[in-house]
């Protein structure tokens, strides 16, 4: 199973370890060609303002908004979720293929992260996560279900093919959501 990683800012390179770790490859996506060869896409926490500038400046959206469409399993993590999103208060949707509405940064500052371990519904270990000027929900359409809460709060969430969490399982390693994602490709 060959799995992408959007590499073109944030933590990329803890995608990949996770997902070698979990039996796929990584392959780091960065030209549209790139996607041809995946069977799945994460998009890592880093900053979603300089994700969507060099997903413009590189034509990833339209591509990866069609391989969406038709099918292709999608992990968002963090700046990943929120690229994903439907609508950002006060800010650009990129992609906007999840019907969420998501706050940036809402979760306090750098100094504020911590890490919490969560019951996430078909996972069947408590799941490690790291929140670091982490997004939040503010509005879930429909279609999306809530996998797992964080003080009364979705943190994970799914709608078909896509998978978002506002915290970085990658940064510690945790495998599980990773799996669940191969699972669906
Ligand atoms: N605050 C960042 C943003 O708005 C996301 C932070 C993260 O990915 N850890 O893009």
């Amino acid at each position: 199973m060959k799995a992408g990683v959007l590499a073109l800012q944030g933590d990329f390179r803890e995608h990949a370890r996770v997902f070698a770790e979990a039996g796929a490859t990584p392959v780091e996506v960065r030209l549209p060609a790139d996607l041809d060869a995946v069977d799945c896409l994460a998009i890592p926490g880093g900053e979603s303002t300089t994700i969507g500038k060099l997903a413009r400046a590189y034509d990833l959206v339209e591509p990866i908004r069609e391989r969406s469409r038709a099918g292709m399993p999608i992990l968002g993590t963090c700046a990943g979720m929120i690229v994903l999103a439907r609508e950002v208060e006060g800010g650009e949707a990129l992609f906007g293929l999840m019907d969420i509405s998501v706050r940036r940064n809402a979760y306090g500052r750098q100094v504020e992260s911590f890490e919490a371990d969560l019951d996430v519904r078909g996972i069947d270990h408590r799941v490690r996560g790291v929140f670091i000027r982490a997004p939040w929900i503010e509005r879930i359409g429909d279609g999306v279900e809530v996998l797992a809460e964080f003080e009364d709060r979705p943190v994970v969430l799914e709608q078909g093919n896509l998978l978002v969490t506002s915290f970085h399982p990658e940064l510690v390693g945790e495998t599980g959501l990773h799996r669940y994602l191969l699972r669906k490709a």
